[in-house]
This record gives structure tokens, C-alpha cells and sequence, in this order.
């Protein structure tokens, strides 16, 4: 399988190129050339399997000849083995026609384990063949920083620093990246806001000398490989409810769009979806492109689901490129002019087909609140701000057919945050059993002053190849 820019100047590349690249030269983001397609009786074949199974399946046509099916199969096996549910991705129902799908089983509790403990193996996979190291940097606010320590640790061509803002992220969050305590991990707590850390990170791939030197590398959410591990579980979810012989409807709390973008993707892939719903809070860019094509930025304000505190979503640009007829120069022109003035100018034609499929929904904190109150005392479930969007949203923006049941993607376990619940429910989530000990373990970071110097220093001190010397 080839990949295509959504810019359409940097040169078509595969699977393995695509994974070490993340975002293309030209600035864009790589799709492929054409989505594997496959008939009802292929998706019928695909029922009852196992996760890891599945996953490996539907990956395969994505990445071409880099990994033989068998190594393919190896890896979804042994990065689904240590999530704290056997289904991996279990659905629960809610009502006559409302499945939640828990995507937060994995090591840190949100459903970004579901990419990233794929992908951290992915990486350690192609680069021992090739017989090259990385190093990745990340700054974090909280939640992308364990997923990713989680991913890397351990792996044998990869090393990880992750900056994160002294004092500033919760104490579960701080715990459950500080208390990795592998050769590989090294954490760092900067004086400083998160944007300090996101500067320091910016500033440190800007380094040419720097970057060359560590061979620095990024997993952040534009990374297709990242989007490729997100569409099994949908999947597996409209499989288990009767596709492709019955349609369904996916809700997805969103920010940088990664997640409901492979949503779309299974469509893409013949899965019979008949509606999209993007659950947004306050910032709501998103509900306001859908309701009216305004996908005008305005501040960043921050809420009770923070993960979803976004000003523009990355991932959207790939949705554009598609709606644009795949014309990549008329892409890259908008992205100009959306960065340029702010609002991001589609032609009525390209919204129109947007809004056919996608509906936009947004709730504030107040409405937050009261719907995780609603679920807890209607159906006796338990859902963090994020899923609790989600739901909200999938009510508002139901199938007009009875018949057509909606899938809610919740991204996030309850104990993650703990206090949003309490307020709702007067109940606090306990963590599970095997993250239980967490606030006993040992801990080990570094702290430092917001200076590139000292923070460069830090990084090539913490990498195993400076360390053997
Ligand atoms: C990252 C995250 C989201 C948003 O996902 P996108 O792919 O960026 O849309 C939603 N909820 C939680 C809990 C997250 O961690």
C-alpha cells in the first residue's frame, strides 16, 4: 500500500516510511492511496474473533509487505495481552439501543493505549531491522505522556524523555509516568507552564545538529499508524452488533479528530455506518463547522474533559482532503488560509457532504455534570466528562430508525477523573486492582529550569546509546 500527502507536493511512500515520518515534508498528512475495501461476506468471515486477532486482519492491507502477517499477528497479541479486560474493548449496553465501547482497559486508563501500545511495538520492529535507534521527546499536560511511556518503555530501539510541567498535572497522571521505572523511560519535570514544555520540544526538533545527533522522533496523533490502530475496534464493535447486515451509528467525543476519523474509515471500508456524531465541550469549533461551516478558531478554554480542550484538530485536514476530491493543491490552500485568517474558508458543496454524515453536538461543563449524574442513576454506569459527551451527544443526535443502534466510544475510565465523578455522582471511581498500588510506588524524575541548554543535556545524559558511551 502506498500513502499519499493531503498536500499533495511530498512523494508517495509506504507503511514504513509513513510510521518514521509522521507528518509529511510538505507539511500534510499522509492517507493511503486507496482504502481497502471489503465485501459483506469478507466482513461476515471477520465475526467472533479474538481482538488482537481482528486488529491484525484489518491492519494487514495498511501495511503492505512491511510485516509478514504472522509478525503482524504477534505484535496485536502481545500489545492487547495486558489490557485489564479479556474482550480488550468489552461493549456495554445502556438502553434498548445504546452500547457503550470501553476503550480504556489498557495500562493507562484512556483509549490512546489502543494506538500506542500497538504502535511503541511497531516502531521497535521496523527499527531493529533496520538496524536504527530513536529517541522520542514529548512534552505532555497529562495524558499522551504515560500513553507514550507506556508504549516505549522497554523496547530495544527506542529511548523516551517526556516533559511535563512541575506540579501542574494530577497526581495519578505525574505517578503513572514517574513510577515507569525502565532503563529506557527518563521523565522531566520542567519549572515552567506546559507550553514552556511544548516550546522546549519544538525547540529541540528545530535543533538540526540536536535532532540529527538523538535521531529524535515523534508519536504524536497525526501519525497514520496511530489512526490505522484505531479502526479495528470500531469493527469489532459494529460486527458484534449485527453488521454488515444491520447498520450502526458511532458517537465519538473528539479533539483532534484522530478518533472519529477511523470511524469513518471502517465506512470507507465497507462497513454500513449511517451516522457520525462529534461530541465537542465548550470548545466547539467543531459542532460549529458541522451546524453552519463556521470552522472559526477561538481561544482555548479549559473544561472538565481537558483531553478534548482543542483549539484546531489536526486530524481534520485528512476529512478535508477527502471532501476536496482528494485535490491536494485545494487542500493545502485552505490549510494557508485557515492558519492565515483564522477561518477556515470550504466550499458549500464540500460542507454539505460533511454534514450528510457527520452531526455535531457540544455540552459545557453544567451539562457535563448532569448527564454523568444521568447515567450513573438511570442505567448504573459510571463514565468519565469524556464518554459522558458522548453519550449526551448520542441522544441528541439519534437515527431516526429504532432499528439502527449507537455506539458510544468511551475514552476514558472513571478513575481517571475521579473528582469530575464525585461531584456528579457523590461516588469516587476506585483505580482497578492492578493500578491500585500506584500511589505507592517508587518515583523517579529529574527537575529542571525551562533552558533548551540544560533540557538537551538532560535528554543525551537519559539515551542507553550515550550512557554504554
Ligand atoms: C485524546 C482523548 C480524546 C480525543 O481524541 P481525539 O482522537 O484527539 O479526537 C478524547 N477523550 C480522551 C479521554 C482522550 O484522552
Amino acid at each position: 500500500m502506498r500513502y499519499l500527502s493531503t498536500r499533495g507536493e511530498a512523494a508517495p511512500r509506504d507503511f514504513e516510511g509513513v510510521l518514521l515520518a509522521g507528518l509529511a515534508e510538505d507539511g500534510g498528512l499522509f492517507l493511503p492511496e486507496a482504502w481497502p475495501h471489503l465485501s459483506p461476506a469478507e466482513w461476515r468471515a471477520l465475526r467472533g474473533l479474538p481482538y488482537a486477532e481482528l486488529a491484525a486482519r484489518l491492519m494487514q492491507p495498511f501495511l503492505g509487505d512491511a510485516l509478514a502477517p504472522a509478525t503482524l499477528r504477534g505484535l496485536t497479541e502481545a500489545a492487547y495481552a495486558g489490557f485489564g479486560s479479556p474482550a480488550v474493548a468489552p461493549l456495554v449496553q445502556l438502553d434498548h439501543r445504546s452500547f457503550v465501547l470501553e476503550l480504556f482497559h489498557g495500562p493507562t486508563l484512556a483509549f490512546k493505549d489502543m494506538a500506542m501500545q500497538l504502535l511503541g511495538r511497531l516502531f521497535d520492529q521496523v527499527l531493529a531491522r533496520r538496524g536504527e535507534r530513536i529517541t522520542i521527546v514529548g512534552a505532555t499536560s497529562g495524558d499522551t505522556g504515560s500513553a507514550a511511556i507506556e508504549a516505549c518503555r522497554d523496547r530495544a530501539a527506542i529511548d523516551i524523555v517526556i516533559l511535563h510541567p512541575e506540579g501542574r498535572t494530577s497526581e495519578v497522571q505525574r505517578r503513572q509516568m514517574t513510577t515507569v521505572l525502565s532503563d529506557n523511560v527518563a521523565n522531566l519535570a520542567v519549572r515552567g507552564s506546559f507550553d514552556d514544555c511544548q516550546d522546549l520540544v519544538k525547540a529541540m526538533f528545530n535543533d538540526a545538529p540536536f535532532r540529527q545527533e538523538m535521531r529524535l522522533a515523534a508519536v504524536n496523533s497525526i501519525n497514520w499508524a496511530r489512526v490505522a490502530a484505531q479502526i479495528p475496534y470500531y469493527a469489532y464493535a459494529a460486527l458484534a452488533l449485527g453488521a454488515p447486515d444491520r447498520a450502526v451509528a458511532f458517537s465519538v467525543p473528539t479533539g483532534n479528530f484522530g478518533n472519529v476519523l477511523a470511524a469513518w474509515a471502517v465506512r470507507e471500508m465497507g462497513l454500513p455506518v449511517e451516522r457520525l456524531i462529534v461530541g465537542s465541550n465548550r470548545n466547539d469549533i467543531l459542532a460549529r463547522f458541522l451546524a453552519a461551516n463556521d470552522m472559526s478558531v477561538q481561544g482555548v478554554e479549559p473544561s472538565l474533559s481537558p483531553s478534548m480542550d482543542i483549539q484546531v484538530s489536526s486530524n481534520f485536514e485528512r476529512l478535508l482532503f477527502e471532501l476536496l476530491g482528494r485535490d491536494g493543491t485545494a487542500t493545502a490552500e485552505t490549510m494557508r488560509r485557515f492558519r492565515a485568517e483564522g477561518r477556515m474558508p470550504v466550499p458549500d458543496a464540500a460542507w454539505r457532504r460533511a454534514a450528510a454524515l457527520f452531526h455535531g453536538f457540544a455540552l459545557d461543563d453544567a451539562g457535563t455534570l448532569a448527564e454523568i449524574r444521568h447515567l450513573w442513576e438511570s442505567a448504573g454506569y459510571l463514565a468519565d466528562p469524556h464518554t459522558a459527551i458522548g453519550t449526551a451527544a448520542a441522544r441528541a443526535h439519534a437515527p431516526a430508525d429504532p432499528a439502527i443502534p449507537v455506539v458510544i466510544a468511551a475514552t476514558a475510565h472513571p478513575a481517571k477523573f475521579p473528582d469530575a465523578v464525585a461531584r456528579a455522582t457523590g461516588r469516587r471511581p476506585p483505580l482497578p486492582p492492578r493500578l491500585a498500588d500506584l500511589p505507592a510506588r517508587e518515583e523517579r524524575y529529574s527537575v529542571l529550569p525551562a533552558e533548551l541548554a540544560a533540557v538537551e543535556d538532560f535528554v543525551r545524559a537519559h539515551t542507553r546509546r550515550n550512557r554504554r558511551g
